[in-house]
């Protein structure tokens, strides 16, 4: 139950919605999925006056081909994400990553852009935000601009949207011809949250490769592994990112799922994984 009364708005138009945030400040709350924001308002972490509901504004639902990037809006639902053409093509691995996140409800009410706003360390989309390079389009009454994935996440839930402001798209670039990519996540059983999770980009020739793991701090880090497999895949290329995930992971935090050493090992784990799985995509 939630106690607390809260006014509710419904605008169906973004312009009318940023006018709102303006208006109301600090005291309100977008609502996009409803996922995360209704937990919390009902165990009382958060306490709006006011809701406002980006559910009618339908220009903000779209997953769109402009060039070199798949542009997806705020308001689009995890399991459109995880079934669309362009993304399944383009960025397989924003894909996979949507399929699996909670389960068949979670997917068809919770969004990409609420997801992404409300950052959880643990969340299944950061780190393939983080190796495909996205930049996130932020919104308000006053302006508008572009921030880059690594500089979205600024710690524990918190990112760089600001009050009054919304996170309306996403850029994601296309993976580059041949590049090849994976995303996996270790989670306890089908449903629930990833404990660690892990993304990677692999260019043809082993050009450039990054590799990006969650859960293991407050947000999501990135690792640029290019110079490790500069001769490509090895037992060695792959001990020497095993340790650079471990000392990325400084950071780990402990809970029910695992404590901070089991975290660390287990980042050394998936990023040897899946860099092996994208390794594996090279075409
Ligand atoms: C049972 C369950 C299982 C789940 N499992 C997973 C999982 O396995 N992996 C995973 O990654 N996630 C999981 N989630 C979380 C899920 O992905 C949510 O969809 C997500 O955290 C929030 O998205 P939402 O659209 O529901 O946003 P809401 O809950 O509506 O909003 C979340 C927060 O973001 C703000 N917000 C929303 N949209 C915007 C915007 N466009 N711009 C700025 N601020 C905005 C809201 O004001 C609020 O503070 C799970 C959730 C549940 C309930």
């Amino acid at each position: 139950m939630i106690s607390e009364e809260f006014e509710f708005r419904a605008p169906t138009k973004l312009a009318e919605a940023l006018s709102l945030l303006e208006r109301y400040g600090d005291d309100a709350k977008i609502l996009a999925g409803g996922m995360s924001l209704v937990p919390m308002m009902t165990l009382g972490l958060v306490r709006p006056k006011t809701v406002i509901s980006f559910n009618h504004i339908t220009d903000l639902n779209f997953v769109i081909d402009a060039k070199d990037v798949i542009r997806i809006g705020a308001m689009t639902r995890h399991d459109t994400v995880a079934h669309h053409d362009l993304i399944k093509k383009h960025l397989p691995l924003l894909a996979t990553a949507a399929v699996g996140i909670g389960d068949v409800q979670v997917r068809h009410r919770g969004t990409i852009g609420g997801s992404l706003a409300h950052a959880d360390p643990a969340a299944d989309y950061p780190p393939v935000m983080l190796v495909a390079g996205a930049q996130f389009r932020i919104q308000s009454a006053k302006g508008d601009r572009m921030v880059k994935a690594a500089e979205f996440f600024t710690g524990l839930m918190q990112t760089a949207v600001g009050a009054g402001e919304v996170l309306s798209e996403i850029h994601v670039p296309k993976l580059p011809a041949g590049a090849g990519s994976a995303y996996l996540r270790l989670h306890r059983v089908e449903g629930s949250f990833p404990i660690v999770n892990a993304a990677a980009v692999i260019e043809k020739g082993f050009k450039s490769a990054r590799v990006a793991i969650g859960g293991v701090g407050e947000s999501a880090v990135m690792i640029d592994v290019t110079k490790h497999l500069s001769k490509g895949v090895s037992d060695q290329s792959l001990r020497a990112i095993s340790d650079a995930a471990y000392d990325a992971s400084g950071d780990a935090y402990g809970d029910l799922n695992g404590d901070t050493e089991y975290r660390r090992a287990m980042a050394r784990v998936y990023a040897q994984r899946v860099i092996k799985a994208a390794a594996a995509q090279i075409r």
